[in-house]
């Protein structure tokens, strides 16, 4: 039987190893529908080269020009969010929901509603709006499979054993490209040192968070609800190889690891496989005599305070992920212009969660919750920041 796989975010770098999995293994999938934010000529092309029964663009002006690029190809498309939503409501085996940011929700969502088999690497689904994700994927009998590879790699290590059994989980982080810095370093590096990943290669906005380790404490608020662990039975430590993943210590103090080289199509074949497991060609196999030394160290809070922040809001829960990773949004791109400091990153993030610790308390109860705490905090974190240059 040939499983249909739709793709959120098909343009991305999670996309793009999808896809690549996917024309590996043709006998066994087909590409259904492919959606993408606003680059018409790539997802036309995309489309075209994957066979996609249909696509569609999340921006609506983009409609003409994906209708230009796809013509005579009859492959059905749209633009605007009615157009993802369509394909999100496609028939399909399989949707993996890689759409970067806040803007994943909804057609995450969409999916889970559908009964759909997610797999997952909109991690921001689960900050921003995680009981609800995990409310609704049981009520709707969604399956949600962990594409992050740290996730993936605790889902593998935990297995068939209990969390009630489970002393701590430990995801790992690879420092980023300031693990060696001074502080006085990083507060005056550039985005495109900080967008230098040292083992992974990866989309703009997670490149800036693995930097400053936001996305490490994104991870943990991720990791929490979906095996339903409390914020004290996890932790991070940082690993400069990026070969062990994720660690689950048990009672007993035994521990299980999940180890692979460090490429996403290895979680993302895992999730696919759904319980087989597919090879993977021009994958470079785990060769440990070859990496010599595996080396482990603590996390640094004092140089990379969004760690710290983002486990004080994964412990305050209600909404304060939620803002969080609004601030942090807005932040990053503000970064990513030149318009504050590295380190004004997680000056805004704090400053937002402490001018919203009240005002948001409790959790969203839906994603339309969500998305107001959302666009509400975005709102107030592009009026705080520094007036751009350009306007001066
Ligand atoms: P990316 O920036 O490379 O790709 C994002 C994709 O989403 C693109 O196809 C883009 O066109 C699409 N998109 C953007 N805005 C959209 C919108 N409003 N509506 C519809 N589509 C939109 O990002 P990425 O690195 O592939 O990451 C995707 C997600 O996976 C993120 O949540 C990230 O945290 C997570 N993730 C990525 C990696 C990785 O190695 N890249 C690892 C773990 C988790
Ligand atoms: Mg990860």
């Amino acid at each position: 039987m040939t499983l249909t796989v739709t793709i959120l975010g098909a343009t991305g770098s999670i996309g793009r190893s999808t896809t690549d999995l996917l024309a590996q293994h043709g006998e066994r999938f087909r590409v259904g529908a492919v959606v993408g934010g606003k680059d018409a000529a790539a997802l036309a092309k995309l489309a075209r080269e994957t066979g996609a029964s249909f696509a569609a663009l999340a921006d609506e002006s983009a409609g003409p020009a994906l209708r230009e690029a796809l013509s005579g190809s009859g492959i059905a498309h749209g633009a605007g969010e009615s157009a993802v939503l369509d394909a999100v409501g496609r028939d399909a085996d399989i949707v993996v929901a890689a759409i970067s940011g806040a803007a994943g929700l909804k057609p995450t969502h969409a999916a889970l509603r559908l009964g759909r088999t997610v797999a997952l690497a909109n991690k921001e689904s689960l900050v921003c709006a995680g009981d609800a994700f995990m409310r609704d994927a049981k009520r709707y009998d969604a399956k949600l499979l962990p594409v992050d590879s740290e996730h993936n790699a605790l889902a593998q290590a935990l297995g068939e054993g209990l969390v009630s059994d489970v002393a701590k989980m430990t995801i790992t982080a690879s420092g980023g490209p300031f693990r060696t810095w001074a502080r006085e370093r990083i507060e005056a590096a550039s985005p495109a040192e900080a967008a230098a990943h040292p083992t992974w290669s990866m989309g703009m906005k997670i490149n800036i968070d693995s930097a400053s380790l936001m996305n490490k404490g994104l991870e943990l608020i991720e990791a929490h609800h979906l095996f339903s662990i409390e914020p004290e039975r996890l932790d991070v430590i940082v690993h400069p190889q990026s070969i062990v993943h994720g660690l689950v210590y048990w009672l007993d103090g035994a521990v299980t690891a999940g180890l692979a080289m460090p490429d996403m199509r290895v979680p993302i074949a895992h999730c696919l496989g759904l319980g087989d497991r597919l090879t993977i060609a021009r994958g470079r196999p785990l060769d440990l005599a070859a990496a010599g030394s595996l080396t482990f160290e603590a996390a640094d809070e004092a140089r990379f305070p969004c760690l710290r922040i983002a486990r004080a809001a994964l412990s305050e829960g209600g909404a304060a992920p939620t803002v969080m990773n609004a601030a942090n949004e807005i932040a990053v791109a503000a970064f990513i212009a030149g318009r504050i400091p590295f380190y004004g990153i997680a000056d805004l993030v704090e400053r937002a969660c402490t001018r919203f610790a009240a005002t948001y308390a409790s959790a969203p109860a839906d994603v339309d919750e969500a998305l107001a705490i959302d666009a509400h905090v975005r709102a107030w974190s592009a009026e705080a920041l520094p007036v751009s240059r350009a306007a001066e």
